[in-house]
């Protein structure tokens, strides 16, 4: 396929390492989800180049962390500018390596950009401090400086916006960074590169490792010395193997893991709002995002109410190709993904839940898959258990607060949850009591870059976006000076 672009020279296929752009020996090929074909052969590099860039990398730290934040800051902003230019183009690749619908893509790297123009403000503010000497001829200052060189591991889900996040606070502090995007969507990420050269970044501060080989280059960056800091979104299953890899060398680490997140409706909500803030809770991105909502806890005495409405909302999407107009839901991204909501929704009805709406692939073909909603589905199914990734809204019936508290927590993850009340001393006794590192009031919609995004319990590490945000990227340095 050839795509429609304004700039062509957007869709690269090559790597970018020290401000080269690199053929590679071998290719690999990217495809659309929503059709199969071929979009790109992207040069498909290893553990060896990815040593390089991490070379190069380090090389241009000093440099880099040498100019000001204004300096840094004024670059990062001219990437962003870019970025907002050209952003259909950006969202015409996005669509076409990932599936989702075109407005939904241009929308990501609208917030993609975002996290650029904040750190690039940002850049100016990275404030010390001083510190009342605790003897008479000493005095305290405290310093902050860039880690260094920082590894990024990111997954095809957003495939703009989760580099975008990294990238941004690393650069605005003066770190260099060596990105690996997903095999699935490297194309995004070598945009982003484009821009970035085109808007003044140096050679080797920001560098694109397309590969095939997740775990080879993976390896590389958890390893090699020169790396200092890990930053990775993705699974709590590789964010824990990377974990292990990193431990040799004491690297800090950022990672933004699965999620497995709740989302409570109680009798004295506005059901309306709910059964529209659980439409962009679980069915945004087809249900491919890590704040998803997962169980959605409905209260006895509305539950009935609740699973008609959300089901004759959940009819009006429309599932179809990305680039069609109209078209609110795109693919699933493979077929291990069908799978695996296939998998949830079986084991649901064999435990005596019932179809209200979907429940099947779409008529399309394909990955493509009926927005589903489930209900009677009860704590032990998978769908409570796992994070299904996919667009099956499962609805659990509860009666008390402390019986959707005990099933909200029961979770080894913690990164979104969502509820709705109107009633004021339980929605504080709700946002104190969920285990989770962000939290939906009222809303099925979280994320900004003004905001710190993360998890806890094994849903990560570390915070993206908002003033916290840059701190992952900034180590410490304490100076006593004595003999005053
Ligand atoms: P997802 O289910 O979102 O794909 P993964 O954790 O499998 O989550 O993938 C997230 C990113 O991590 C992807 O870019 C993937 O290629 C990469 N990845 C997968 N396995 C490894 C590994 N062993 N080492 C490093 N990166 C990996």
């Amino acid at each position: 396929t050839t795509l429609a672009l304004n700039d062509p020279g957007l869709l690269e296929t090559r790597a970018y390492v020290n401000g080269v752009w690199i053929e590679g020996g071998a290719r690999f090929a990217v495809q659309d989800p929503a059709t199969g074909d071929l979009i790109a052969e992207v040069a498909d590099l290893g553990a060896a180049d990815t040593a390089a860039a991490i070379d190069a990398a380090h090389a241009a730290g000093p440099g880099w962390a040498a100019l000001t934040g204004k300096e840094r800051g004024a670059i990062l902003r001219r990437w962003h500018d870019l970025m907002i230019q050209n952003a259909d183009d950006l969202a015409t690749i996005l669509t076409a390596e990932m599936g989702k619908p075109w407005a939904e893509a241009r929308g990501e790297i609208l917030y993609g950009a975002s996290f650029l123009e904040w750190f690039a403000e940002e850049a100016k503010r990275v404030y010390g401090e001083t510190i009342p000497g605790h003897q008479r001829d000493k005095r305290i200052v405290v310093l902050k400086q860039p880690v260094g060189v920082v590894g990024s591991i990111t997954p095809w889900n957003f495939p703009n916006a989760m580099i975008a996040r990294k990238v941004a606070p690393a650069l605005a502090v003066g770190c260099t960074f060596v990105a690996r995007p997903a095999e699935l969507t490297p194309l995004s990420a070598l945009a982003m590169a484009v821009l970035a050269e085109r808007a003044g970044v140096p050679a080797g501060v920001f560098n694109v490792i397309p590969s095939q080989d997740a775990a080879g280059v993976g390896a590389e960056l958890c390893a090699n010395p020169k790396v200092a800091k890990i930053t990775f979104t993705g699974s709590t299953r590789v964010g824990r193997l990377l974990m292990q890899q990193c431990a040799p060398t004491i690297k800090k680490m950022s990672l933004e893991l699965g999620g497995n997140a709740p989302f409570i409706v109680f009798d004295d909500a506005d059901l309306d709002a709910a059964v529209d803030g659980a439409m962009i809770a679980k069915f945004r991105n087809n249900g491919q995002t890590c704040v998803c909502a997962n169980r959605i806890y409905v209260q006895a005495r509305v539950y009935d109410a609740f699973a008609d409405k959300l089901a004759a909302k959940a009819a009006q999407l429309r599932v179809g190709n990305g680039f069609d107009t109209g078209v609110t839901t795109g693919p699933l991204i493979n077929s291990a993904a069908v799978s695996k909501v296939e998998a949830h929704i079986a084991d649901a009805l064999a435990g005596g839940a019932e179809v209200v709406l979907g429940g099947t692939r779409a008529p399309l073909g394909g990955t493509f898959f009926a927005p589903t909603v489930l209900r009677d589905v009860t704590r032990d199914m998978l769908v409570c258990r796992e994070e299904t990734f996919g667009p099956l809204a499962a609805l659990v019936r509860f009666e008390s607060e402390d019986e959707v508290i005990d099933m909200a927590n029961d979770s080894e993850f913690g990164l979104a949850a969502y509820f709705y009340s109107r009633d004021l001393a339980r929605v504080w006794r709700m946002a104190e009591a969920l285990e989770s590192g962000m939290v939906g009031v009222n809303t099925g919609l979280i994320s900004t870059e003004v905001a710190p995004f993360g998890g806890i319990k094994q849903s990560g590490l570390g915070r993206e976006g908002s003033r916290h945000g840059i701190e992952d990227y900034l180590e410490l340095k304490y100076l006593c000076l004595g003999g005053i």
